[in-house]
């Protein structure tokens, strides 16, 4: 296993990885990536065996219902590079009996590239969401045929890529990007079936970062992000050789769509569980905001708050029927039941503005006003605050706006608007959770009761 350290070191590879415009050496040098680069390396650390042979347990599948629940706390602990590491090995073992029927010769690979990926203690990013082009047409019939990452040229010993993955998060902090068909695949877009591990130094990788780190700023004001913000990237493939052996699917068109799935169920449950953490967050600080400004009691702020409360607990209600129904893979893996992880995370994405909206309204303006930590460092200025931001019974100036910004954080300024945007399209936009669910819902047993309903259910 690595340690934080060999981590970081093991990233002054020669990859080429960009911010502002600028082509980034050493990632210590640039606050934005040094900060999650030093999460990720945490994580190592914490994780860190000296044993010979020790793999990271934590990225271990799990081999029963009750192994897949308690991945749920785990999966809350582990930082988000871990997190997606876990996400993508989860997706080859799944993916791996599914295609086995039709392309039995990538199966092998798949286990050989996973038990080398833990030994190595690598981590992995997942590369499904194209640039798409025009979304009407199809990777064919696009303009530009790169608008979808496909196989330009193919030899005995591997084949060469082109295109762009973009929105990936933490691409330039991981080891490899998990290449994937970002949807089902028509005869003759047999170039565009193509799912690989690309190292992120391979020649021909370039790597631009965007982030909503409050770098350069008051880390006080900014409780969170300052611990959580991670880089999200656009991986430009320019015809970059990938060999045989990092090769799990190319030209099988019909199968191009079932790595995406697989990824798709375990992205959902990793954002279905947070989003259940993070609506029992928005109670807790509603709830908190209420008591400091002396408003908990007020009836149109319970209503809310009990309204928040129902919300948290249906998804946590959601989190558990998919845990509950969970299946098998024929290699003995257990993933979430699709339809009750689909309908959580849409719910949970489709109520987050209102519930937001809620919040602000219970706490009020100074969620964007509240004056900054370092205000309270200036002698003149601290007697002040402290004297117009308490709302008096115990309730220091001090410690409300302390949840001012930490409501303002997570829900009103860049971090805020990168979880608005996130929630709905991470794990791909509501559409896709709309999709799932109308595929399994048991539509035949909703008809029979209306037409028992209706009298007619003899006819
Ligand atoms: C912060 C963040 C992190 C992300 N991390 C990752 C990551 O690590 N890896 C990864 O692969 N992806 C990642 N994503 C990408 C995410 O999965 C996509 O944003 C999502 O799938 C939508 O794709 P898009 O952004 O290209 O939007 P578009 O495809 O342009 O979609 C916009 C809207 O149009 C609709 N639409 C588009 N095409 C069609 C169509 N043909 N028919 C019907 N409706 C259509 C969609 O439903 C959606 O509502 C991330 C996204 C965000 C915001």
């Amino acid at each position: 296993m690595l340690t934080g350290q060999e981590y970081k070191d093991s990233l002054k590879d020669g990859r080429k990885v960009y911010f502002a415009g600028r082509q980034i050496e050493d990632f210590a040098t640039e606050p934005a990536l040094g900060v999650p680069m030093q999460v990720a390396a945490d994580g190592y650390d914490k994780h860190y065996s000296a044993e010979p042979g020790a793999v990271n347990p934590l990225i271990d599948g799990p081999r029963s219902p009750e192994e897949l629940r308690d991945k749920i706390p785990v999966l809350m602990e582990m930082d988000l590079l871990l997190n997606v590491t876990y996400q993508s090995l989860m997706t080859l073992l799944v993916a791996a009996p599914r295609i086995e029927g039709v392309a039995p010769q990538f199966v092998e690979r798949i286990h050989a590239y996973v038990a080398d990926a833990k030994a190595r203690d690598i981590r992995i990013t997942e590369c499904i969401t194209d640039s798409k082009g025009n979304r009407s047409k199809h990777p064919a019939d696009q303009d530009d045929p790169d608008s979808y990452v496909r196989v330009v040229d193919r030899g005995p010993d591997g084949v060469v890529i082109r295109g762009a993955k973009m929105h990936i998060s933490a691409a330039a902090l991981g080891h490899d990007l998990m290449v994937m068909p970002t949807k089902n695949m028509k005869p003759g877009e047999e170039d565009w079936a193509i799912c690989a591990a690309v190292p992120v130094n391979a020649p021909g990788v370039h790597i631009t970062n965007t982030t909503y780190h409050p770098y350069g700023r008051d880390e006080r004001d900014h409780p969170t992000s300052a611990r959580e913000s991670v880089p999200d990237s656009m991986c430009i493939f320019d015809d970059v050789f990938v060999p045989n052996e990092r090769i799990f699917l190319d030209g099988q068109a019909a199968q191009a769509a079932v790595f995406a799935h697989s990824l798709g169920l375990w992205e959902r449950l990793g954002g279905t569980a947070f989003m259940v953490e993070q609506a029992d967050e928005l109670v807790g600080l509603a709830q908190l905001i209420a008591e400091a400004n002396g408003t908990a009691k007020i009836s149109h702020i319970r209503e809310k708050i009990d309204e928040m409360m129902i919300h948290a607990t249906l998804l946590r209600a959601g989190l558990e029927a998919a845990l509950l129904h969970a299946h098998e893979t024929p290699d003995g893996y257990f993933y979430p039941d699709d339809m009750y992880t689909n309908v959580t995370k849409f719910q949970g994405a489709a109520q987050f503005s209102k519930m937001v909206r809620h919040l602000h309204e219970i706490a009020g303006g100074a969620v964007l006003t509240a004056p900054s930590m370092s205000d309270f460092d200036n002698e003149t200025l601290r007697p002040y605050l402290e004297k117009y931001m308490s709302t008096g019974d115990g309730v220091s100036g001090e410690y409300r706006t302390k949840l001012f910004h930490a409501i303002r954080d997570t829900t009103a300024d860049a971090y805020g608007g990168w979880h608005h945007v996130t929630n709905i399209q991470s794990g791909g936009g509501l559409f896709a959770q709309r999709l799932v669910t109308r595929r399994h819902y048991d539509m035949t047993r909703a008809k029979s009761l209306a037409l028992k309903a209706a009298g007619l259910a003899g006819d």
